[in-house]
């Protein structure tokens, strides 16, 4: 693979040159100083700026099919009532034209990781390949809701660590712990300590599931996550909303990774994570938008506002900044994940990135363009998108948007 020069580009205050070799930003030096190189693509970015691309710590791709399909209901009823029943009957075809809308949607509005939760991975997996974007994919572990055999052929799976390649990675996702019995849960724990995965689950996401938590085993989620040896560095907790000082420490001791969700959390009236004592106790903090079904997108530049906001909500004397925000929602997420040197334009670190039309409405004037991006613009300032030294969307434009879009349309039309 030749190189790929991205001419004339702002990056922070610089106009900039900035090689791609391979899957990496090899070598970024002012334009005024151009070099010439042999064999390389250059391409003209005069107009645009480079921003780091998105990294979703937490989502559930397919659930784009039930977007709108359930709203103003609660976490219990809305699962119980509405999403459960829908996805008994979903096939891996229909799972993997729903993942392939919400790819497209990601690379539409800037996100080139997501880590997935849900059913029929080899589906997800598949369109993860074929549209050059990266993922985290669970192995969704539930012996509530999924068949014995089923159960038994997710632990095959992991063992054989099936499917993993460059771009996609594996991780074992046991639902949550209102989902597993104590046996399963615990099983889930020992294979991903066995094989080195990253253990992912949905964690005191309501004050139900932690009251009920206190009812079966006198103790928080997170308490007994720690009783069961799950916390570590490699424990990653979508949700975190009712979190107690304990929980925090005990957190922030192993380096396990919280996933704040907050607009699915406030769609859901599940309540509101407190970004700021997370950070304040120096835990690793990453922004997910989970499903498109409680979100309703997967848009991570509205997430990443929502968190902004919700800072100055939880503690208004406690200024976090722009780039800390940012930072949750682009090299955070990667670091989750095991993904290193990503999401940060700096020689060396992955070629992922967004490049941003700085003519946009919404991104003039631009006295900060970190400003601008999480509380002023939207997606429609994106005009290309990057993926490990590929472009994935080019001029606004994705292959196959359209058939991706009709097809989806005709899937849900079906279902219905
Ligand atoms: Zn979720």
């Amino acid at each position: 693979m030749g190189k790929i020069v991205l001419q004339s580009v702002l990056l922070n205050d610089t106009i900039s040159d900035i090689v791609i070799d391979g899957n990496r930003f090899s070598e970024i030096v002012p334009s005024e100083q151009r070099k010439q190189y042999d064999n390389a693509e250059l391409i003209d970015c005069s107009g645009l700026a480079i921003l780091p691309a998105f990294y979703n710590a937490h989502t559930h791709a397919a659930m784009t099919l039930v977007r709108g399909y359930a709203d103003d209901t609660p976490l219990f009823e809305w699962l119980n009532d509405y999403i459960w029943p829908f996805e008994a009957k979903l096939t891996a075809k229909d799972i993997e034209i729903g993942s392939r809308l919400a790819v497209l949607e990601m690379i539409k509005s800037g996100t080139v990781f997501f880590s997935d939760m849900y059913w029929h991975r080899e589906a997800t997996m598949k369109v993860v390949e074929e549209m050059g974007i990266r993922a985290a994919i669970g192995v969704t572990i539930s012996d509530v809701l999924t068949s014995p055999k089923d159960l038994e052929d997710n632990f095959t799976f992991l063992k054989q660590h099936k499917g993993e390649s460059e771009r996609v990675k594996l991780v074992v996702m046991p639902h949550a712990i209102y989902t597993n019995t104590d046996e399963c849960f615990k099983r889930s724990i020992a294979i991903a300590k066995e094989e080195k995965y990253v253990l992912h689950t949905h964690l005191s996401e309501t004050s139900k599931e932690v009251n009920d938590c206190f009812l079966q085993y006198k103790c928080t989620p997170v308490e007994l996550m720690e009783k069961w040896g799950a916390l570590s560095s490699h424990f990653v907790a979508a949700h975190c909303v009712h979190f107690t000082e304990k929980d925090k420490k005990l957190f922030s001791q192993v380096g396990a990774v919280a996933v704040v969700n907050p607009c699915s959390n406030l769609k859901l009236g599940s309540g509101i994570p407190n970004i700021v004592s997370l950070l304040k106790n120096n835990i690793m903090v990453a922004l997910g938008t989970d499903g498109a079904s409680s979100n309703n997108n997967l848009d991570m530049r509205e997430e990443m506002k929502m968190a902004g906001l919700l800072t100055k909500a939880n503690d208004a004397s406690v200024i976090v900044s722009k780039n800390d925000i940012l930072k949750l929602a682009t090299e955070n997420g990667a670091k989750a994940y095991g993904i290193q040197n990503a999401g940060r334009i700096e020689e060396g670190w992955l070629a992922d990135c967004i490049l941003i039309r700085m003519d946009n409405e919404r991104m003039v004037p631009c006295h900060d363009i970190v400003s601008n991006w999480i509380y002023g613009a939207d997606s429609r300032a994106i005009d290309s998108v990057m993926c490990n030294g590929k472009f994935v969307m080019r001029n606004g434009h994705v292959d196959g948007e359209d058939d991706i879009v009709a097809e989806a349309v005709a899937c849900v039309k079906r279902l219905m």
